[in-house]
Formats: structure tokens, sequence, C-alpha cells
């Protein structure tokens, strides 16, 4: 299976302002940014760490650094998070603008989950196995081919935040779901909208066929993809269970890239900015248990030291590939941006990147 993200990996990579300490990389960085203010943006996602999070002039989820990036007008934008995300601002901004990605190295191992040859071989395959029309949808955490695929097929993006909008929009144009790489959200947000479980069936690419029937996929409503994410995959129904035993007082919220049983055992379920903007709501002295990347649960513990704010899961669930963006190397590519030669720049191919704009627009256009 080609991944993308492994064409940058390299053990020998050198680690950039290696004569700085981390101290010294951060004075630089206030410093710098300072002076290159008027040609470079920085957008941060919410999983990254506070050391990087700091520089941003934007923060959000995956839609809302889309919509951010959509409307920027400075040369480069320096894009804190991780590959697919660097490639979504590179398709909705000016030819004449670049987006840099400060580590090259910093994927998503769900989109690596599905690939553009996997799916194009499972597309032929239901297209023969059903005269029914099938609708691709794309969680935006995927490559940008992927992104291409849907807007050449009648299909759309979609991201946590607005995934149920986005389905809803494609059974109207059609009769079944193919969805993308992500099979909680996908199966998560289909059951949360009336769709049963056994009208749903996975399409597994490392299986012959899926490990489906033509007879299965006739049958099945929405077929999801078998992609998951490891962090979200990291809590559990039993966390939940215990918690509620243990800690009656404490609300659980978790992310819909959880798997079905945590989402089902849990007091609610959201995206990042769901979950953010429930525990702003919420009184002084509320009590939260989060399912979602540690970083984000640890700012938001900071934002509010009036609620008692804690990861569901005794482990790290950190997202190690976001992490990968360091202060270091963020220093590094704003010192080739004032040398007149950036680096790290994500450029998508000019055919992948106008079909991906159509499935883009079309996810904008429906929210
Ligand atoms: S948290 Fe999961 S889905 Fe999000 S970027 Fe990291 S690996 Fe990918």
């Amino acid at each position: 299976m080609l991944n993308l993200h492994d064409q940058h990996e390299s053990p020998l990579a050198p680690i950039p302002e290696n004569e700085l300490s981390d101290e010294q990389v951060l004075v630089e960085l206030h410093k710098i940014k300072e002076e290159l203010k008027d040609k470079v943006v920085v957008l941060g996602h919410h999983y990254q760490q506070d050391d990087v999070i700091q520089f941003a002039d934007h923060t959000g989820d995956s839609l809302q650094l889309a919509r951010d990036a959509s409307k920027l007008d400075k040369p480069y934008i320096m894009f804190c998070g991780v590959h697919f995300m660097a490639e979504t601002a590179d398709i909705l901004t000016k030819d004449d603008q670049q987006v840099i990605l400060p580590d090259l190295r910093a994927g998503c191992s769900m989109a690596d989950m599905a690939n553009r040859d996997d799916i194009d071989q499972a597309w032929e395959y239901m297209l023969s196995s059903t005269s029914e029309k099938i609708i691709p949808i794309t969680y935006i955490n995927c490559a940008a081919t992927l992104k291409s695929f849907v807007g050449d097929n009648g299909g759309s993006i979609c991201t946590s935040s607005n995934a149920k909008e986005i389905i809803s929009w494609a059974f109207k144009e059609g009769e079944k779901l193919l969805f993308f790489p992500d099979q909680h959200l996908g199966r998560n947000t289909c059951f949360d909208m009336g769709i049963s479980l056994d009208e749903m069936v996975v399409y597994n690419p490392n299986m012959y066929r899926g490990g489906l029937t033509p007879e299965q996929i006739n049958k099945a409503k929405v077929i999801l993809w078998y992609g998951y994410c490891s962090v979200h995959q990291g809590f559990t129904a039993s966390q939940v269970e215990d918690l509620k035993k243990n800690r009656p007082d404490v609300k659980v919220i978790v992310h819909p890239e959880c798997n079905f049983e945590t989402v089902q055992a849990a007091h609610d379920s959201g995206s990042t900015s769901y979950i953010s903007n429930k525990i702003d709501a919420s009184p002084a002295g509320s009590k939260w248990a989060v399912g979602t990347e540690i970083n984000l649960v640890n700012r938001l513990a900071q934002k509010y030291p009036d609620k008692e704010i804690f990861s569901l899961s005794p482990y790290q669930c950190l997202c190690t590939t976001m992490y990968r963006v360091r202060p270091r190397w963020l220093l590094a590519s704003f010192k080739a941006i004032k040398e007149n030669k950036p680096i790290n720049i994500i450029k998508v191919d000019k055919k992948t990147a106008q079909s991906s704009k159509v499935a883009l627009e079309r996810m904008l256009s429906i929210k």
C-alpha cells in the first residue's frame, strides 16, 4: 500500500536549529514571526502542542482551518497540522500562495489507510455489484487524490463537524453511501441518523474483494471503509463504564472517531469544536472526562480552571504524527522564507487540485 507520508520519512533527517536550546528557539520564533508578519500567517490545529499553538494566528479543527485557509491573503501559509490538512489548504488558496508544512513527516495514520488504487478497485467492484446509485463521501482526513476521486464521482468531503449534514445530502443524491477512510465516524453518524447497524457493512481493502460478496454490497445502505484513528481507538467503553460507576458526577464526552461501543456508552459525542463549545457553555464546577487527543484535553483543562477536565483514558492519547511539528521545525521554515528559499512546500498537482476543489466546495456549500 502506498503511504504518501512515508515518502518523506528519513530517520537521518537532521534536526534543524540544533545549536539552540528549546528556550532560545521560542525567543527566535517570536522575533522572526513579528518580522515576517506581513508575509506569513500561521494556522494551528487543536491537537498541536502548546509550544506551537502559541504562534498560531488561527486555531481550529479541520473544517474551521479549511474555511480560514480559503480566506487568507498572505503569500505564505504555515500549516501546523498534518499533511492532508496542508494539502487541503493548498487546494483552497490562490496559485501564488504557498503552503508550508514545517515537518513533512507529519502525516495521519488514518489518512494512510485508504489510497487511490484501493479505492478505484473497490469502486469498480461496488458498481458491478449493484444497480443502485452509490455516493462516495470521504472524511477530510485523506490524501488529495481521494478528495479528487470524490469530486469526480459526484460525492463530497465531510468533517466530524458536518458529517450528518453531508450524509443527509448524499442520501438525497443516491441510494447508497461509500464512506471512507474512518469506519467509526461513518458508523456513529449513520446510526445517529437512524440507520441500523445491519444496514452497514465494512469493506476491508486488505481482504479479497474487501471481504464482501456482491449480495452484501447490494443489500447494504452504507459501505464503510476499514480505517480508524489509532489515537481515538485508545478510548474504550469499559473506561466509560468504570468512570460512570466510580465517578457518577462526571460527564463523559468523546469524539466520533472513537469506536461505536465507546460512543454509545458516553453521555455525549461530537467534533473537537463541539466538545470545546459544550465544555465552554457548562457551568463552573462541571466535571468532564474527554475522549480526544491529549493536547486539546490539557488545553481545555488550563482554559477552564473552575471546571474539572481530564482525559477519559489513563494512557497518553497523543497524536504522534501531529507532534512532529516542533518549534525547531517551525523556526527553520520561517528562516527559509526570510532567506527567500522556502522549504517544505505542499503542492497538489493541478488536475488533482481541480477535482478535489469540486468536492471541497460541495462540502462548504452544503455546510
Ligand atoms: S488524531 Fe488520528 S485522525 Fe487526527 S491526525 Fe492524528 S492520527 Fe490522524
